[in-house]
């Protein structure tokens, strides 16, 4: 019997919303960043690579972004 609910693998992969330390331009950062990211308004370093996944120093993570555009908002989740 087919299962009626499947869960979706999700990528362990994300990309965060970055809150620059110095001058709170939030900056979105893929988690699995290879290079340096650094803030667009100061040049702030954000984020560096550590191996696999990126390590923020340089900001505050605000929260994860999804694919929101791709995936049709039926969740129920109330807007931010
Ligand atoms: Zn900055």
């Amino acid at each position: 019997m087919k299962k009626d609910h499947v869960d979706i693998p999700a990528p362990s992969s994300r990309f965060y919303k970055v809150e620059c330390a110095d001058c709170n331009e939030q900056q979105v950062v893929y988690s699995h960043a290879t290079t340096r990211v650094f803030c667009n308004q100061c040049g702030n370093p954000l984020a560096a690579s550590s191996g696999s996944k990126a390590r923020i120093e340089g900001g505050h993570v605000k929260g994860a972004v999804d694919h929101v555009a791709e995936i049709p908002a039926t969740t129920g989740a109330e807007p931010e």
